[in-house]
């Protein structure tokens, strides 16, 4: 089909060196959660993007050596040839679409522990990255590399350059951003060298430069080699020549690589979340880029309109419009584009729960795409889904993002499907949190599925229509699913986390009343132990509205969980601009109207502050009074027909928009599968079969199959 003459230009080919990237859709490197041991998992997530239409498909970081250690944070390897196979299972998954395949060939440098491989992490001048950061706390400190560690990692890197190959990528990567080795070269706090490789930007540049010789060289004549650089430090920088040193290092490098794949320098704004910037917020940063080199030039900015991406190109910013999270929400969005299914994008919110799964060391999970990283274990592919053996009448109660998702995938099954919801719109909680600052961007959760459900004739919509037991047994659905959420609590815990009872007070309030319109009196203190966003958001409102507000806190930070989704310096920022009076690692213990106690969670010492409201951000509960009722009059529902009736969302279990999401897809999925039926396929690694030689000088005591005798001791 031929696109949109609008967004013909998106769909042109674009020379990557000896290689052609069939348009311009590149999947960046991005992390998965998918290590070398999930193989299987890893090429159908990433083949379902280039069945979408994505023109290049890349790995996230690969590892070229052990001393590249992120244990226990997930990375692929390339460390020898048993990592090959691996890979081929993804290039093939790939090449069957006619997309190329990218690797983030990658050194940690000082920014790895090296937990696993007790190795001593590399670094220009042995000085750590972000050395209080705890995700990069470490007791051992980085060593400066030496000669011989050069000559090492430019072998490693083109060793795994070649094992690439053999796996049939077509684009290799050499990797100096975000902190890693190659970008601690270009810095100067980082790299004090006095020899060639330190001092000048010129020298500064030059281990960057001698990686990518060595890769063009080990990859040969029909593999492109591409640049990924973080710019935001650089450019801050002035230049001696050049505007600023990311001028020069990128004047300096022109010819070099086959392709520039440029971007942020840490992940709170290199992938930052809606809530704080905007689509296409690197351009700032990155757009000189292509005025210095004629080589192509890939860079993100969350895309998700064809109109920005056409305005991206047609204004010299970018010649490849760059993807991570747009491609994960919908990896069948350059289809839609060419086929001009707009309406059909599932666009991408910024939430950045894909980044708190990398955080988590699992598979990549996403609000928006509930099928992400299920493709092959659950066999879910992101568009196409099995009609029903068996079409049935199917109630739905509740129209927030679990009852929606559950409506629409029970509709795209063929069921016959009623979704109700007590309100007068549909969205349940979203309704409220989308007015909240810098969140109205989650509002494409509820639009995505409202537009698709419109055009289904099988699925009748109803609002404002409270349902009970009557309602349900007199309907006599076939099946009912019961997506009713959650509500706030006024629950305290202990200091051994243990629930000690409700603070009863009428000036005691939870985030339901504020979302019900009740605004809190007087100066109020919002105590949040939820720690996701709702505890740190309500106060930003709360202080909008004009009203004196103090957040307090049992942990370490403002909503302490965001550092998973690299919120957490920002929402600090935010509320410091409101001027929020903030206190962390206390409880809150009493409150009489006029007075919040608050108790050091270690010492116990008592803080009062003057309050005359207090919003409690903490637990959550499942609104499941209608499964209870039903429950008792289980007799009736049988008689009535109704063959089952189960829970998704918050209702069974409250959790964050991506848990209802999920959950709500999988209830549509297997709503009719037998009782028992396995979760999901479980993957293994392949191709590492330990056949390797022991290193030289070792004397292993380990033998398959059974421990051996060693030094005349009988294991
Ligand atoms: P989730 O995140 O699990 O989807 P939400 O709290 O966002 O949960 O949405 C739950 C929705 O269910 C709300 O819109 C609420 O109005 C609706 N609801 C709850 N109980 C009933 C009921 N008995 N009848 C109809 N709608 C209901
Ligand atoms: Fe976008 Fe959120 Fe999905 Fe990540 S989890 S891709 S930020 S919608």
């Amino acid at each position: 089909m031929t696109p949109d003459s609008r967004y013909q230009v998106l769909f042109e080919p674009v020379k990557i060196g000896p290689v052609t990237a069939p348009n311009r859709f590149y999947q960046v490197p991005h992390a998965s959660g998918m290590t070398n041991a999930l193989p299987r998992v890893r090429a159908a997530f990433r083949e379902a993007k280039a069945e979408g239409g994505w023109g290049v498909v890349c790995t996230g970081t690969c590892s070229i050596d052990p001393t590249s250690d992120d244990t226990p944070l997930p990375f692929g390897t390339m460390w020898d040839d048993n990592d090959i196979r691996a890979h081929a299972l993804m290039t093939e998954a790939v090449h069957r679409h006619g997309a190329l395949a990218g690797i983030e060939l990658w050194h940690g440098g000082a920014s790895v522990m090296n937990r696993a491989s007790r190795l001593p992490p590399l670094s220009p001048s042995g000085i750590p990255w972000m050395a209080t950061h705890i995700g990069f706390m470490g007791n051992l400190r980085p060593k400066s590399m030496d000669r011989g560690d050069f000559r090492a990692v430019l072998r490693w890197q083109a060793d795994a350059a070649r094992r690439a190959r053999s796996a049939g990528f077509d684009i290799v990567y050499v990797y100096a951003g975000m902190g890693y080795l190659g970008y601690e070269f270009l810095l100067p706090e980082y790299n004090q060298r006095t020899d060639a490789y330190g001092g000048v930007i010129e020298n500064r540049v030059r281990f960057v430069r001698e990686m990518i010789e060595v890769s063009k060289d080990a990859v040969g004549k029909d593999c492109a080699v591409a640049l990924r650089i973080s710019l935001e430090e650089l450019r801050a920088r002035a230049g001696r020549h050049g505007e600023s040193e990311a001028h020069e290092v990128i004047s300096l490098l022109a010819d070099c690589p086959d392709l520039f794949d440029v971007k942020m320098d840490s992940s709170p704004t290199d992938c930052s979340a809606s809530r704080f910037s905007a689509e296409g917020s690197h351009e700032p940063v990155i757009e000189f880029v292509k005025r210095l080199t004629r080589k192509p030039v890939v860079g993100v900015g969350r895309f998700t309109s064809p109109d920005t991406m056409v305005s991206q190109i047609r204004r010299g910013i970018l010649d490849l419009i760059g993807a991570a999270r747009p491609s994960i929400a919908d990896p069948f969005l350059p289809r839609k584009i060419r086929e001009g299914r707009l309406d059909e994008i599932r666009e991408c919110i910024g939430c950045n729960i894909c980044i708190s799964s990398w955080h988590d060391g699992v598979p990549v999970r996403c609000t928006q795409n509930p099928t992400a990283g299920e493709e092959w274990r659950r066999g879910w592919h992101p568009e196409r889904i099995e009609r029903a053996v068996q079409e049935e009448r199917i109630l739905v109660v509740g129209g927030g993002p679990a009852g929606l998702e559950c409506a629409l995938t029970l509709g795209r099954r063929g069921h016959h499907v009623t979704l109700v919801d007590a309100e007068r719109a549909f969205g349940g909680r979203l309704g409220f949190e989308t007015r909240l600052p810098g969140l109205a961007a989650w509002g494409r959760v509820l639009d995505y599925r409202l537009g698709r459900l419109k055009v289904m004739p099988n699925v009748q919509t109803f609002l404002g229509s409270p349902v009970g037991v009557e309602e349900i047994i007199e309907l006599a659905p076939d099946r009912v699913v019961l997506a009713t959420g959650a509500r706030w609590t006024k629950m305290l815990y202990s200091t051994m986390e243990l629930p000690v009872g409700r603070l009863e007070h009428p000036q005691v309030l939870t985030p339901d009343d504020i979302a019900a319109g009740r605004l809190p009196q007087g100066p109020t203190l919002v105590f949040d132990f939820d720690n996701y966003y709702m505890g740190g958001v309500l106060t930003e409102h709360l202080a909008a509205q004009g009203i004196a507000v103090s957040y307090a806190t049992p942990a370490g930070h403002a909503s302490a969980w965001t550092i998973m989704t690299n919120e957490l310096p920002l929402v600090h920022r935010a509320l410091a601009r409101r001027r929020v009076c903030m206190t962390t690692l206390h409880l809150l213990s009493a409150f009489d109207g006029e007075t919040a106690t608050l108790r050091h969670l270690f010492s116990g010492e008592e803080l009062q502050i003057g309050c005359r409201s207090v919003v409690i951000v903490g637990l959550r509960t499942p609104r499941d009074e209608l499964m209870a009722a039903l429950d008792q009059r289980a007799a009736e529902v049988s008689a009535a027909g109704i063959r089952g009736v189960q829970r998704a969302g918050d209702a069974l279990a409250p959790g964050a928009i991506v848990h209802a999401i999920h959950g709500g897809h999988r209830v549509g999925r297997e709503i009719d599968l037998p009782e028992g039926a396995a979760p999901y396929r479980r993957d293994f690694p392949i191709g590492a079969a330990p056949t390797q030689e022991a290193p030289a000088g070792a004397e292993s005591g380990w033998r398959e199959g059974g421990a051996a005798p060693r030094d005349g001791v009988q294991a």
